[in-house]
């Protein structure tokens, strides 16, 4: 369905828990085990009654998602609800080559891995775990079971892994995967401080060889191509480019809150309704009809923690 703006609102991203193996300080986030969650049945009951509002993708993200012990169950449940095309997992890798055989028989059609680093040093540094190894696993494993999209999200921080930009990129000229850069955004101190924000037109100048796609893809992103490369490099630019006008998200929490817009505070908690169909069906409606213009991430608004959220 369209919201006030006209904006037609077809993707949902679902955090299915608050718990994360990772403490990335640039999330705001030290690892948490908060664990008031939404339930299968829940989760799949919310994936309905946005469906029938026209929800067509839809997003699981955490957290770390891949952390319960239902993430495949989960997965499937909400692929199979009338309405919902495509089904991805957004994981930052710890765990993914135990669980990606199982995501894809659940009928997940691709992965979005977060990688900051290919420095085993400096991967710890930045999460709290030596795991660097496990996420390259986990990626090989996601390339082994041919999901449709392979995707790796980076985030680079001033003067802490800024110089790690080109062997990221690099992996998209070695390996079918597209390798995408999202801008700081303000959920930690660090997110705060302008001085540590790594913008996408500084990051074109740096790498002039990238060159535009011509046809443009429905999402945030934009992708550039560069010869020889069998993937992309994508730039997500919350900062630099706001890109609210063309915005078809909405969020679930992790406690069944329904959040419109990820820059602003507005949440409505909905976890009492969820199996009242008729009462679930008028909130989503009042609530996607009144999704929030724009984010207000320039005007200084502070939002703790990405994990607690979903990413
Ligand atoms: N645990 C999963 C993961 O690592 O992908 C999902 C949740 S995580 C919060 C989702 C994404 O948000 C990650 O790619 C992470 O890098 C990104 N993220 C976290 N804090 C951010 C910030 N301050 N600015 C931009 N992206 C951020």
């Amino acid at each position: 369905m369209k919201d006030k703006f006209g904006r037609e609102i077809n993707y949902l991203r679902l955090s299915v828990t608050k718990r994360c193996n990772l403490s990335c300080s640039y999330c705001g986030g030290k690892k948490n085990s908060d664990t008031a969650e939404l339930t299968k049945e829940e989760i799949t009951a919310l994936a309905e009654a946005f469906a029938e509002k026209g929800i067509k993708k839809v997003r699981l993200t955490g957290g770390e998602p891949l952390i319960r012990e239902d993430i495949a169950d989960i997965a499937e449940a909400v692929k199979n609800v009338k309405g919902i095309e495509a089904l991805y997992i957004t994981t930052n890798g710890i765990l993914l080559s135990e669980k990606a055989k199982a995501l894809k028989e659940a009928g997940v059609d691709g992965v979005n891995i977060s990688l900051d680093t290919l420095d085993s040093e400096m991967y710890k540094a930045l999460t709290g775990e030596d795991g660097l190894e496990r996420v390259l696993s986990g990626i090989e494993s996601a390339l082994s079971e041919n999901f449709k999209r392979v995707r790796i999200n980076s985030v680079l921080v001033r003067n802490k892994n800024d110089g790690e930009a080109e062997r990221l990129i690099l992996l998209a000229r070695d390996k079918k995967i597209d390798v995408r850069f999202i801008e700081l955004m303000p959920f930690s101190a660090q997110g705060e401080n302008e001085k540590l924000l790594v913008t996408t037109p500084e990051l074109l100048e740096r790498f002039p060889f990238l060159s535009p796609e011509e046809r443009k893809e429905e999402g945030a992103a934009e992708y550039y191509t560069a010869e020889g490369f069998s993937g992309r490099i994508g730039f997500i630019s919350p900062r630099s480019a706001k890109f609210c006008g063309s915005c078809n998200r909405i969020r679930v929490l992790a406690d069944g809150k329904i959040k419109p817009c990820l820059g602003n505070s507005i949440a409505y908690d909905v976890r009492d309704i969820i199996f009242d169909k008729e009462k679930l069906s008028q909130r989503i409606d009042e609530i996607i009809f009144n999704k929030p213009a724009s984010h207000h991430f320039e005007d200084g608004e502070k939002f703790r923690n990405l994990s607690l959220i979903g990413g």
